[in-house]
């Protein structure tokens, strides 16, 4: 037998407990592809115990009454914790889903930006106020809604789950998590962390578990639940979606992608090649935003593609856990690996060729690039999640948006040109949630963010998260003269 295992449970009421029925999953480091942990697993009745704690918590405890001061100074105590424990934060997501150590630490500090943020700015936003000639005066308040249920994916597993618990919590209301299955252990570690800082209890509370028939489907369909924050395929947010309007409550839905990266012949080549490789090759392409469409103008076409072959192949590929490593040659799990190999067949591409990458060691996927591919092909129209990007010249900006917009996903696009009425006039026309110009991955967290079309429903970010983790209510008063 080898050393016992980590065990990480279920965060209910304050308190780290084991499943009801005592059940409990391995959790596998994609990389080694050996567990390294131990996870409960829950069930309805853990499910039940969570949305009961988080309803007492918001029913009769302090969190939604103690006013926006005192909320905030817990928030950012939280966030000193999580500095103090980036390193076993960032570990535990690299050891959950094979990103490179850098990268989960760079996620890590995004999480806390999100508390520090969402404290911040619950703080300054809490009211606005209309003085009307009547001689009333009219004012928002922004109420708590209640419970909220947060289920969340596996790609940025710490940083996508505090991006929907932050607001949520910074407004007064009480979360149920459910992190996905294969990344489970670093929301387990800021739940204990929260309970160190001194938050109520049943404030936040985390559920392991499974979506269909296990946790994550009895928390979508739990009638005490007030708003469902989801994050994941477009499939699961149609399911969820239709749940969650049998009990008539918002929710909102951050789903997949399928990114058009658009290179003009103006653009500054060197960063256009520095961000393209980022779009496709980051988190090994596991990304929602992934630029996984390369769109480049015909007069420059040659000449990028060689420049962005030798760098997708200077990529240094390794052990996620070496700080060395820029792409791990580990997918997330066996199941996704199997996924995205499946897209590396010639009947995905119809025609097109692979230019550089293919099929790696274990559950590795090198950085690929597939040309030639016709409009039509799989590889060009489904979200393939990984390190898997499909190029093709363009002539004019109208073939190119018309190619852009003619995915059933709207997420963002990229756009790099050094003329600025073009860069004006593509996010116009461009039908996405986020248009990036000359960049990529940059967030100001008061912008809106989610997708068109099936890439979602809803924004988040700024007063967009505000108003989905509020009842807001207008109050007219008379002045008396
Ligand atoms: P997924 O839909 O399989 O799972 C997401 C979460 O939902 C997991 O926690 C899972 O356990 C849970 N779940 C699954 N079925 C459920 C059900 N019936 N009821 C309740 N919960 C259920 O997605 P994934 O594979 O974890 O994540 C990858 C997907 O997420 C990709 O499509 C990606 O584009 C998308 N994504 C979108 C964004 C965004 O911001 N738009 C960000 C990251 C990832």
């Amino acid at each position: 037998m080898g050393p016992e295992l980590p065990f990480y449970g279920h965060v209910i009421d304050g308190v780290e407990v084991r499943s009801v029925d005592g059940a409990e999953f391995d959790d596998i480091d994609p990389f080694t592809r050996q567990a390294w942990a131990t996870i409960a697993l829950g069930s309805k009745a853990d499910a039940e115990q969570a949305v009961a704690a988080a309803r007492r918590a918001f029913d009769d405890g302090p969190w939604p009454r103690m006013g926006h001061d005192k909320r905030h100074a817990l928030l950012h105590r939280l966030a000193d914790l999580m500095e103090q424990s980036t390193d076993e934060l960032a570990m535990a997501d690299t050891l959950d889903m094979g990103k490179p150590i850098t990268q989960s630490k760079h996620d890590v500090s995004r999480s806390i930006w999100n508390f520090r943020f969402f404290a911040d700015h619950a703080r300054m936003r809490t009211s606005d106020m209309y003085p009307m000639d009547s001689g009333h005066h009219a004012y928002t308040r922004y109420d708590p809604v209640g419970v909220v249920v947060a289920i969340s994916p596996w790609n940025f597993p710490l940083m996508l789950a505090t991006w929907k618990i932050a607001p949520a919590l910074a407004w007064g209301n009480t979360v149920v998590l459910k992190p996905a299955e294969d990344t489970p252990t670093s929301v387990t570690i800021l739940a204990r962390l929260a309970v160190e800082a001194g938050f109520p209890r049943g404030v936040l509370n985390v559920v392991h578990g499974y979506g269909p028939n296990s946790a994550g489907a009895a928390l979508t369909e739990h009638p005490d639940v007030d708003r469902i924050t989801f994050t994941g395929e477009s499939n699961t947010g149609k399911i969820i979606s239709k749940v969650a309007a049998d009990h008539l409550i918002p929710v909102s839905l951050e789903l997949g992608g399928k990114g058009a990266n658009i290179v003009f012949d103006d653009a500054d080549l060197d960063n256009a090649v520095h961000w393209a490789i980022e779009a496709i090759f980051r988190n090994a392409g596991q990304v929602c935003l992934a630029g996984s469409r390369l769109y480049v103008q015909r007069g420059i076409y040659e000449d990028f593609m060689l420049r962005y072959k030798l760098a997708a192949e200077a990529l240094v590929m390794g052990d996620p856990k070496d700080p060395a490593t820029q792409f791990s040659s580990a997918l997330a799990s066996e199941e996704h690996f199997t996924k995205v190999s499946s897209y590396l067949d010639d009947a995905s591409f119809d025609g097109g060729t692979v230019l550089t990458g293919g099929i790696g060691e274990g559950w590795g996927v090198r950085p690929t690039i597939i040309v030639d591919a016709p409009a039509t092909a799989r590889v060009v129209r489904e979200e393939i999640f990984g390190p898997v990007v499909v190029a093709t010249p363009f002539d004019t900006e109208d073939e190119v948006l018309e190619l852009a917009n003619s995915s059933r996903y709207g997420l963002n696009a990229m756009v790099f040109t050094e003329n600025l009425s073009r860069a004006h006039r593509m996010a116009a026309r461009l039908r996405a949630g986020t248009v990036w110009i000359n960049c990529f991955f940059i967030r100001d967290l008061r912008a809106p963010f989610g997708g068109v079309g099936d890439s979602g429903v809803g924004r988040e970010g700024g007063d967009f998260s505000r108003e989905f983790c509020t009842e807001p209510k207008a109050v007219v008063m008379q002045i008396t003269q």
